[in-house]
């Protein structure tokens, strides 16, 4: 994001942001803001920035979510994360799973976790944390491949205390993973089953740098430019204007599913794992094969594993 595209959305989204439970400056996942990225690290002068301006805007429970992968030494991430507290930033989140494993050396890892927990305290949020215990366990150091920790936890990976979305382009990539753990079934199974949680919602929307306002956890399903924020509060879109959008928010898959075999789609007969797989394959097919302009960023569905 520009500076300006950070001014203008914190400005809009102000007015709609409410604090953690315990205050404004404590923080949750679902209240106040959180910056992530990409990770918010790689422009470090950008994010103080936004911190800045959340604070011009009075936006409270503010955290950053990194990776670590600029943990390089004790020095620069005490620096760092002094310098942003001090700008009023309230928390960072430090994520942790074998998915960064294979990029981020361990040790900044730790590192980070060791030093935000000085200076934030209860504001270090660790996600996941059951990761964080079992790599310390297994005496992890280094970067590990993927396909190495699958070897060292063949059962734990999907099945163990942690979340795992069966959403998105990860299901498909680790489709094949997926299999040894999961069942499939028929698209016509999944139909009745709600969104888990809401797929609209008051809490824990998403604003990408391409204006995008995305409501929940579905990647790239835009309402719309989020410079119209106040325009789409509370109110439903046009149904020819955005047909799948539209379909989703009622809930009607049995018409989605319609919609998109009427079109050409066919359904994988290998079946699906969740009602999310089944409807990111329909996505999928839907922007390749036609113009809708709620399937944004149309880059989402053209890089699958
Ligand atoms: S089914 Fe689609 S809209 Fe509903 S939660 Fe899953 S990805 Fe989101």
């Amino acid at each position: 994001m520009t500076e300006q595209q950070l001014d203008s959305l914190f400005r809009y989204i102000s007015k709609y942001t409410v604090p953690a439970p315990y205050g404004p400056e404590d923080i949750s996942l679902n209240h106040g803001i959180h910056l992530s990225g990409g990770d918010p690290f790689l422009n470090y002068e950008l994010l103080l920035k936004a911190v800045d301006l959340a604070k011009e805007y009075e936006i409270p429970s503010v955290f950053v979510e990194t990776n670590c992968f600029w943990c390089l030494d004790d020095q620069t991430t005490r620096e760092r994360f002094l310098e942003l507290k001090a700008a009023g930033m309230h928390g960072v989140m430090i994520s942790v799973n074998p998915f960064y494993l294979e990029f981020v050396p361990f040790e900044r890892t730790e590192r980070a976790i060791r030093i935000a927990h000085e200076i934030f305290g209860n504001n270090l949020a660790v996600y996941q944390t059951e990761y964080y215990r079992r790599f310390i366990e297994l005496g992890i150091s280094g970067t590990v491949k993927y396909k190495d920790y699958l070897k060292i936890e063949p059962e734990q990976v999907f099945m163990c205390n942690v979340e795992f979305f069966l959403t998105g382009r990860p299901i498909c990539a680790l489709s094949g993973i997926l299999d040894n753990y999961y069942p499939r079934y028929e698209a016509e199974v999944l139909l009745e089953q709600p969104c888990r949680p809401d797929f609209v919602r008051p809490w824990h929307n998403h604003f990408d740098n391409y204006s995008n306002y995305m409501p929940s956890y579905c990647a790239e399903l835009s309402y719309g430019n989020w410079n119209d924020l106040d325009h789409f509060v509370g109110t439903e879109p046009d149904p020819d204007e955005k047909p799948v959008l539209s379909m989703i928010i009622q809930n009607d898959f049995k018409t989605l599913l319609e919609f998109s075999r009427n079109e050409g789609c066919i359904d994988d007969p290998a079946g699906y794992f969740s009602k999310c797989h089944l409807c990111v394959d329909i996505r999928k097919y839907l922007s390749e094969n036609g113009d809708y302009k709620e399937l944004s960023p149309l880059e989402y569905y053209k890089h699958f594993g």
